[in-house]
């Protein structure tokens, strides 16, 4: 029996919203990750299976190889390559469902259509704080995953039967990717009450782990020997380590999207060290990447110099000059948090 976690009222205004919407859009963040995907594929298949027919998932842009199993996957609309498309749709929505994101920030370019957009909005998340254009927001920075809080969701309207295999699979991709395959945030009983549940209706977690986690392409596995052997700087007084790669070095691999998930947190298996910094050199701007161990928050660090936010231990931002540049900020100022 897991415990309740959505407010009723939060569950009942949504469902008012939802009983009387026909034209749905499903959308997440930027560079989609499996929490991300699987949140909005499951709830694609909940509502075809509530007998919703217009339902569309719309994603910023493109997500790795290694989701593309996904059920549906094929169906998701990327706003970069369908851009007219994805207005039309979000400009005749009823009901736009916004998923694993908490600000208009996360999802780039489409923040402008989504602000447009008449439809009522609902969102479904699980970062600290969040905007307030939504409708009803049902927010629970204590879920270790979004797709944990749909499957809640989906429980709480008495649906339950609605989680078939495709609604059950995405959920379970959505909670192991964002535990990092329950490795952190992963103490709470009811995460492994809802596995039970969706094991018994047929996920198969060893066959989704195979298909999430060994399918790196020999490029990437050499980048990432790469990073440790040439590019790993440790700050060891600090417990923290840094990886820091430029234009030249990803193309040097043949990058893709996708390749660089999980890499920040490799360093974190040396022993003392507890905070980790991936860099990388995108299109427009660096990423950066925070991961962290235990009571040593990452997400105000990255709100403050980075521009960004996030988890306690997983947090992300950005830098708008150069990889030297985002380097030279990081190693004048974490010192004083990262402790
Ligand atoms: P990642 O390092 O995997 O891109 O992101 C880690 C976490 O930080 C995710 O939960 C993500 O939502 C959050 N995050 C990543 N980039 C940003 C950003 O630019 N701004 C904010 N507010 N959060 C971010
Ligand atoms: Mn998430």
């Amino acid at each position: 029996m897991i415990t309740e976690k959505i407010q009723k009222s939060q569950l009942q205004s949504a469902r008012k919203l939802l009983d009387k919407s026909n034209a749905i859009a499903i959308v997440t963040h930027m560079s989609p990750d499996g929490d991300a995907l699987g949140s909005a594929l499951a709830f694609y298949h909940y509502l075809h299976n509530i007998g919703k027919q217009t339902v569309a998932v719309i994603v910023p842009n493109s997500f790795p190889d290694f989701l593309s199993w996904l059920p549906a996957s094929d169906e998701i609309i990327i706003y970069e390559n369908h851009e007219e498309e994805c207005k039309t749709i979000m400009a005749n929505a009823d009901l736009i469902l916004c998923l694993d994101f908490n600000e208009q920030k996360r999802i780039g370019k489409m923040a402008d259509v989504l602000d447009n957009a008449t439809a009522k909005k609902i969102m479904i998340d699980h970062h600290l704080s969040y905007a307030s254009f939504p409708d009803v927001v049902m927010s629970y920075p204590d879920s270790p995953s979004t797709a944990e809080l749909v499957f809640r969701y989906i429980c709480s309207q008495g649906h339950a039967e609605c989680i078939t295999l495709p609604v059950a699979e995405c959920i379970y991709t959505g909670m192991m990717t964002d535990t990092g395959n329950f490795s952190f945030n992963s103490n709470h009983v009811d995460t492994y009450s809802i596995i039970a549940e969706l094991v018994r209706i047929g996920v198969d977690k060893d066959a989704i782990y195979d298909k999430v986690f060994n399918t790196y392409s020999a490029d990437r596995m050499r980048l990432m020997g790469y990073c440790l052997y040439k590019k790993m700087k440790l700050y060891l007084e600090h417990h923290t380590a840094l990886i820091a790669l430029d234009r030249r070095e990803l193309y040097r691999f043949n990058f893709t999207s996708g390749d660089a998930e999980g890499l920040v947190n490799l360093p974190l298996q040396i022993k003392d060290v507890y905070y980790s910094v991936f860099m990388r050199e995108d299109k427009d701007k660096i990423k950066i990447s925070f991961r962290s161990q235990g009571e040593r928050p990452v997400n105000e660090y990255a709100a403050k110099f980075f521009n960004g936010g996030g988890h306690k231990n997983a947090a992300g931002g950005e830098n708008y000059e150069s990889v030297a540049k985002a380097v030279e900020l990081f190693e004048s100022t974490f010192k004083e948090y990262f402790k």
